[in-house]
């Protein structure tokens, strides 16, 4: 199961340590982890997923991929990136009205080809089914990718994620205490709780939620812990977990999806002047954020290593040009 994929990206990311940072924060040492090095059109983490549901998709016979997001989503570009290496024909459900000029992920997808549909309020997917209905009837095969990609399919990416990370911990003679990332459609974390327990990875994850809202009335916690139910029973894990076993630090989200504050446009400068590395407003820059508070306030025992895993959306910085400047 492992093994059914396709190709997308370059693997593994690397996985090395922030030196300068270290020194700031000196009760700590810390690392960080690639994936917006992924490769695919300016990467992210959404290429490990692809790699899974595009494969299912090629192995059904379908011809055009269905994906919905936000106008600056990164799944969104990456699945245009994926579509038009597959040989696929890409249509992208898009929040909000078209605008005047595309920028940052809205100007990839179209330049990497994906056929691009505005629908207003919704941008979680909801106009999904109409367009599929309307492409089926012109005679093409769909394959829809949920909203981020996040099924148990699109979760294998991360499965075999932690196999790379413990093959990389074991080379480099290191142990990491603490992960942290961003969570927001749940598939990663869903990848990297199943991952753990298969590949006895001994890290506690940190996920920091990033979209305060709901999405159709259930939580994420709740999307995450269907996702993992999915996944011990079809990996053959022979574990409980419950739903009060899956954390998520709700802590960072108040503001919403998508608001840039002070919090994300510091880190997003304080890192990229001590190390050279660009986060992204959306996602990496609040969940970054998060991390850095955890650390300042000691809120995890000092003298351990804490890994950032970069979850990618560089593009997204463009379009937030006024914030940032
Ligand atoms: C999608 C995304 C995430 C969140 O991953 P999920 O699997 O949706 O929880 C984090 N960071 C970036 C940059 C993303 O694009």
């Amino acid at each position: 199961m492992i093994d059914n994929k396709f190709n997308l990206g370059f693997f593994p990311t690397p996985l090395h340590k922030l030196r300068k940072l270290s020194k700031i924060y000196p009760d700590y040492t810390i690392f960080i982890k690639r994936d917006d090095q992924t490769g695919l059109a300016s990467g992210g983490n959404k290429t490990r997923k692809l790699e899974y549901l595009i494969k299912q998709a090629l192995d059904e016979g379908c011809d055009t991929i269905i994906t919905a997001g936000a106008q600056q989503s990164n799944h969104c570009r990456q699945t245009a990136a994926a579509c038009a290496l597959a040989g696929l024909k890409c249509h992208l459900l898009l929040g909000g009205i078209k605008p005047e000029v595309y920028d940052g992920n809205l100007l990839l997808s179209s330049i990497l080809g994906a056929a691009i549909h505005f629908t207003g309020e919704n941008r979680k997917g909801e106009d999904v089914e109409i367009l599929k209905k309307k492409l089926e009837n012109k005679g093409r095969k769909c394959f829809v990718i949920p909203y981020g990609g996040s099924n148990f399919t699109g979760a294998m990416g991360f499965v075999n994620a932690v196999k790379e990370v413990k093959e990389q911990l074991i080379e480099q003679k290191l142990k990491i205490d603490y992960i942290f990332f961003a969570s927001s459609s749940g598939g990663t974390q869903a990848g990297l709780i199943l991952g753990k327990e298969i590949y006895q990875l001994q890290s506690e994850f940190i996920a920091i939620n990033i979209d305060k809202d709901e999405t159709k009335g259930v939580s994420l916690e709740e999307v995450v812990e269907n996702i993992v139910q999915e996944g011990l029973q079809k990996l053959n894990i022979d574990k409980k977990i419950q739903l009060s076993d899956i954390y998520l630090n709700r802590d960072y989200d108040k503001e919403g999806y998508g608001i840039v504050t002070n919090n994300e446009i510091n880190v997003i400068k304080e890192l990229a002047k001590n190390e050279g590395i660009l986060l992204d407003p959306v996602y990496t820059g609040r969940a970054f954020y998060g991390m850095l508070d955890f650390l300042k306030r000691k809120r995890i025992p000092t003298n351990t290593n804490v890994l950032f895993w970069h979850t990618g959306g560089l593009p997204a910085l463009f379009k937030y040009a006024n914030e940032l400047k």
